[in-house]
């Protein structure tokens, strides 16, 4: 019985990649070209932090030093975000899960609706890109964890943590890689060929 729900054909889709790699940009590029909700929650917490909610007071020190919040409290923020109405059409996440342990946190709320990830764009670029796109971007915006030693933390973490995200979502055939270095539009492009490739349409 083939399944043609609004919430079956729904683009379900997670961006991974590098500090630097450009998924933030280019994650919302893509949930705009598709008309879903583009959820980071990195943007969700330095909104917190430019309020000086109580949540922002709680995780400014450890975002600032590199380090990741805990994942209880991401999860939560990120359970109440995708519980809103306008997810229904599908999401693209930008920055969770972030290791295994939250893989398995999305992987129990997503399950039980029924509603899995349907690919996960995985963006690949060289090191020595990632960190001058990270200088370049600490000179013009200067967000307090890009100073050179919360930069190397959060690479490091990326590497240990969040690399081996992708190993498990390669193992279901939903990593699509795309190549990060170039144009911002040839790159855009690449991830709307490689979604296309997997019937993933606008
Ligand atoms: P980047 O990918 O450049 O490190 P993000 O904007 O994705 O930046 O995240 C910024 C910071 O927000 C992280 O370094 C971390 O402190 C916090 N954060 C974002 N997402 C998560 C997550 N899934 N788990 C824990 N902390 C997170």
């Amino acid at each position: 019985m083939s399944d043609t729900s609004a919430s079956s054909l729904a683009p379900r889709l997670l961006i991974v990649g590098p500090q630097g790699s450009g998924k933030g940009t280019q994650g919302a590029r893509i949930a705009e070209l598709f008309g879903i909700p583009a959820i980071s929650t990195g943007d969700v917490f330095r909104a917190h932090v430019r309020d000086q909610t109580e949540l922002g007071a709680q995780v400014k020190s450890v975002i600032d030093a590199g380090d990741l919040v805990s994942d209880e409290l991401t999860f939560a923020l990120l359970r109440d975000r995708l519980s809103q109405g306008d997810t229904g059409t599908g999401f693209l996440l930008d920055g969770f899960p972030r290791n295994l342990a939250q893989l398995g946190l999305l992987d129990s709320f997503l399950a039980p609706r029924d509603e899995p990830l349907t690919a996960v764009i995985a963006l690949d670029v060289p090191r020595e890109v990632s960190i001058s796109r990270l200088s370049e971007r600490a000179r013009i915006e200067g967000r307090a964890d890009d100073t050179d030693e919360a930069i190397a933390k959060r690479l490091e973490i990326y590497e240990r943590d969040t690399a081996p995200i992708l190993e498990v979502y390669r193992d279901h055939g939903i990593v699509c890689a795309v190549d990060g270095v170039g144009e911002l539009d040839a790159v855009t492009d690449r991830i709307v060929r490689a979604l296309g490739e997997r019937g993933i349409t606008v």
